[in-house]
């Protein structure tokens, strides 16, 4: 074992936390089964008490085992998509405290294919938890970097794994004994997840009562500036008129974007964008232009979808 993971071994069985790579985004890792080194998650995120957190395991049977029930499509769901991007929701296990889950009585469980995550859950020998490692409400880090401009050391031991290979946050999944519902949109789809299961595979609405997802509720995503969405060239034309801006372009957009404002070309692939999408807000967060203009991506698809999703929310009620 290196001496870095040695440390963060360390700092977790003292309570402390760890920030470690995923292939998501980086987490905020702590103790699942420790209530105050959970709260100390939530302190330091400034997250609300209400939103409840995904428990990270290294296997299958390690997420099962912080789950009073397992129905058919659990196993199914974990063996096509675990280790990778998908959260299952599903009855908690005693043992798992109030905090994780906001007082709930279903608890989010996923494998995580990073293989530094794997290796700290697996020293440890025990489940973590692990929100984004950023502040509550901002863009999520997918890079060391990124959580070391949040937090210092003294809080926070920073595991750096590298750039996160997917860059947005798990598809969370409310699993049903004859349906399942997206609670968060991810790279992994409603069909694919359909054809794994075979039941129905619907969208939960921000209103779906039982099954809404808490997370999902208040600001997600948000630079410090402003972010506005474009979808035509006439649209650019006028943002632009109000001033110096940031611009994330698209290859699908043809107008030319001058100084005074600056401009970043993304990807005009699905998975280099939702890559690249963290990244590139956080750069032009740091322009400190008057607003951060996005080219809202055409394409279809679950990783455009979700891509869709993160935009539209970071621009939400700006
Ligand atoms: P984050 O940890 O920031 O990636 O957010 C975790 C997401 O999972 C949030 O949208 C939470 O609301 C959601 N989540 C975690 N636990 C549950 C649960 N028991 N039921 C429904 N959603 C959950
Ligand atoms: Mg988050």
């Amino acid at each position: 074992m290196s001496d870095r993971l040695s440390a963060a071994v360390e700092r977790l069985r003292a309570g402390g936390l760890v920030a470690m790579p995923t292939e998501t985004v980086y987490g905020l890792a702590a103790l699942a089964r420790v209530a105050d080194a959970v709260a100390r998650v939530f302190t330091l995120k400034g997250r609300p008490n209400s939103n409840p957190l995904i428990v990270h395991a290294s296997t299958p049977e390690m997420a099962r085992g912080c789950c009073s029930a397992w129905p058919g499509a659990a196993d199914r769901l974990a063996r096509a998509f675990w280790p990778g991007p998908l959260t299952l929701v599903l009855p908690k296990a005693a043992w798992v405290p109030d905090i994780v889950t906001a007082g709930g009585p279903t608890v989010a469980v996923r494998v995580p294919r990073h293989p530094l995550a794997i290796a700290l859950i697996e020293a440890v020998g025990e489940p973590l938890v692990a929100p984004s490692a950023n502040r509550s409400g901002y863009v999520s880090p997918t890079t060391a970097d990124h959580v070391r401009d949040a937090f210092g050391e003294a809080d926070v031991l920073v595991l750096d794994g590298g750039p996160c290979e997917v860059g947005l946050e798990s598809t969370v999944v409310a699993v049903g004994d004859d349906v399942l519902h997206v609670l968060r949109p991810g790279v992994i789809g409603q069909e694919e997840l359909s054809r794994v299961v075979g039941m129905p595979v619907l969208l939960a609405t921000e209103s779906a009562g039982p099954v809404a997802s808490p997370g999902r509720i208040g600001p997600h995503y948000q630079p410090r500036t402003r972010v506005v969405l474009v979808r035509t060239d006439a649209e650019l034309r006028d943002a632009l008129a109000t001033g110096p801006t940031a611009v994330l372009t698209w290859p699908g957009e043809a107008l030319e974007v001058r100084s005074p404002h600056r401009s970043r070309a993304m990807p005009g692939q699905a998975e280099a964008y939702a890559r690249a999408l963290y990244a590139a807000l956080r750069e032009a967060d740091a322009w400190r232009a008057g607003q951060i203009v996005v080219c809202v991506p055409v394409g279809h698809g679950a990783v455009w979808d979700a891509v869709r999703e993160r935009l539209a929310r970071a621009a939400a009620g700006r």
